[in-house]
């Protein structure tokens, strides 16, 4: 069975990490890590949980800034999507440049493409590439979850005034791609509170009134 928490580990953006695992496997998958946290990679040892990967849903700076710890600390892979990758290295690409406090990831050592299976035991989690917030942005997609980025949020959509995003493809990802998938299904965004695709399809204010 899918479980999953839910960690702010960077307060100055609220981005939400989460780690995803198989309860009979323990097989784990930790998404967007948004800062370095000895108290998470204590839990996921405590636990006994076996870390496969980190997976960024794109490659802003608030999503990446614990890339180096916790690849250092379970000598995992880095997968994104290839469109976003050269944001990791690159602080004017990622943002952080415009911050003051530049954010180097390591590269990441493989990718991540539209319809890519993930598994963790019997679970299998799907890679759906939604471009419009970045144009590698991708949502992670399990039966009854949907990890979403900063492509939808609760009763929101990403931005799409940063290079490389597009309202057009934003709005098109997530009508055919998100709203396509069952309506009980959880959407754990990157900013904020838990909604459903049921939900964001009649009330989001970007869509709902176009129904
Ligand atoms: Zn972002
Ligand atoms: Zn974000």
């Amino acid at each position: 069975m899918l479980k999953y928490t839910t960690h702010i580990l960077l307060d100055s953006y609220g981005t939400n990490s989460y780690l995803v695992w198989d309860s009979e496997s323990k097989e784990a998958v930790l998404i967007d890590p948004a800062a370095p946290s000895k108290q998470l990679a204590m839990k996921i040892k405590s636990d006994g949980l076996e870390l496969k990967a980190i997976l960024l849903t794109h490659g802003h700076l608030d999503h990446i800034g614990g890339n180096e710890f916790f690849m250092k600390e379970f000598n995992v892979p880095l997968l994104i999507h290839a469109l976003d990758a050269p944001m990791l290295t690159n602080p004017t690409m990622n943002l952080s440049a415009f911050t003051g406090e530049e954010i180097v990831s390591p590269k990441a050592t493989g990718f991540l493409e539209e319809g890519q299976i993930i598994k963790l035991g019997e679970i299998e989690i799907k890679v759906i590439h939604t471009p419009g917030h970045t144009k590698g942005g991708i949502c992670l997609y399990s039966k009854g979850f949907l990890f979403s980025g900063d492509t939808l949020f609760q009763m929101s959509i990403g931005r799409t005034d940063f290079p490389g995003g597009s309202m057009e493809n934003l709005e098109r990802s997530i009508k055919n791609k998100l709203f396509t998938l069952p309506e009980d299904t959880l959407v754990l965004s990157g900013h904020g509170g838990t909604t459903t695709i049921g939900d964001e399809e009649v009330a989001n204010p970007f869509f709902g009134f176009n129904k």
